[in-house]
């Protein structure tokens, strides 16, 4: 059994969190030197971009983007600003833009305006041929960065030396880091999307066994919850904590172990942001996205992915009012494309994801003009064996789903 003691700490992100949360104004980019100023700490870039104005940027970036045409391709999450969103040539979430990504033949370069394990899995599932810019390095994923690879690497020890081989089937969530989806390839385990997460619990689950999933505990919980697993039969690991705060005995227990992770976006969500949309909007439809908490989801009118959000408003009739648990970017977004619905965030403060808002324009226009000029900035590469092992847990994936 390894012992390991160590201080919680609060993701960077988290306290970043709250400095683009405003409630009275519309979120719009300005310079990199302005947005710098509230106490950001993202990577730095040469000055000259830094003081650009953002319809300058704009028309920069226009110029650049079309000057490499085929040779590169963008690819935008659906919760970037818009003044980035608006330069992807793919929308879409994590998975989606990945497959984008991999299917891309013609393009040398993949620009993902994501989060850096999204970039990672680009890069795994395009293979070394395939060479992915993430525009700010330290555009990261306070998730994924709550499952540290060796804090995971002793809760496998402790499972197995407790349990026995083969007693636990890992599952890990796409938005975790490379070495993450490496440890469950190499260990009979499983990559799941917010999607296809049940399907995984039920590969999992008819190989006998247990379930350790990583690092969502929401949707983790939410997911077995679907899958008609008791709440006294799913326990939470607490990494800083020896034997993640469990006897054998609950180990032997427990048919799910839940990391201790979470988004910081969706678990802003409360039950009472539902009663008050319902009393304002008494035929509201509330949906939510499954990395909320349990409570939210179960009062929530239906819970899913950004995709199954977006494709539920779009096919909903004019009319309808929608409340809705996810990313602000993502809602404004589906607000200002279904001008026939009411649309709008639970959370009456908007907070965009803090880690998608650290790529700025400026970073997207700095990396194009490197292309432009034969450098290749902040490429994202992943180690040839954790890229190999990592690929077994994702084809995996695309085989039970
Ligand atoms: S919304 Fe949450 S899970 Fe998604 S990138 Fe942001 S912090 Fe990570």
């Amino acid at each position: 059994m390894v012992v390991r003691l160590r201080e919680p700490t609060i993701p960077i992100t988290e306290v970043e969190q709250s400095a683009f949360c405003q409630t009275d104004e519309e979120l719009k980019s300005r310079t990199l030197l302005e947005e710098f100023e509230v106490g950001v700490r993202w990577q730095k870039l040469p000055t000259g971009y830094m003081r650009i104005e953002p319809e300058e940027l704009g028309r920069r970036i226009q110029e650049a983007r079309a000057a490499l045409d085929r040779r590169l391709v963008i690819l935008g999450h659906h919760y970037q600003r818009d003044e980035v969103i608006r330069f992807a040539d793919f929308r879409g979430d994590s998975f989606k833009l990945s497959q984008f990504a991999a299917r891309q033949e013609d393009a040398e370069y993949v620009i993902f305006c994501g989060v850096h394990f999204m970039a990672e899995t680009a890069s795994i599932l395009g293979g070394p041929e395939r060479r992915v810019i993430l525009p700010n390095l330290m555009a990261g994923c306070s998730m994924a960065d709550m499952a540290h690879a060796d804090d995971v690497l002793d809760c496998w020890d402790d499972l197995t030396d407790a349990l026995g081989e083969g007693a636990v089937t890992p599952i890990t969530y796409m938005n975790s880091t490379a070495d993450i989806k490496a440890m469950c390839g190499r260990n009979g385990g499983i990559v799941c999307t917010s999607s296809n997460a049940s399907a995984t619990y039920r590969w999992a689950l008819d190989k006998g066994g247990k379930i350790l999933f990583l690092p969502d505990q929401h949707l983790g919980r939410n997911t077995g919850l679907k899958m008609g697993i008791g709440l006294d039969e799913m326990i939470v690991w607490n990494p800083f904590k020896p034997m993640g705060g469990h006897t054998e005995e609950d180990l032997r227990r427990a048919k799910v172990i839940l990391w201790q992770g979470h988004c910081s976006v969706h678990t802003r969500f409360t039950v009472a942001q539902i009663e008050e949309a319902r009393r304002r909007y008494p035929d509201v439809h509330v949906v939510v996205h499954p990395e909320c908490v349990m409570e939210v989801v179960r009062e929530a009118d239906s819970d899913g992915s950004t995709e199954f959000i977006k494709k539920s408003i779009e096919d909903a009739p004019a009319g309808t009012v929608w409340a809705v648990g996810t990313e602000i970017s993502l809602v404004n977004r589906i607000a200002a494309e279904n001008p026939d619905k009411t649309v709008f965030c639970l959370d009456s403060v908007v907070c965009p994801c803090a880690t998608m808002y650290r790529i700025h324009p400026a970073y997207l226009l700095w990396v194009l003009d490197g292309l432009n000029e034969g450098v290749v900035v902040n490429e994202i590469s992943v180690d040839p064996e954790i890229a190999g092992y990592a690929r077994v847990a994702l084809d995996r994936m695309l085989s039970v789903v």
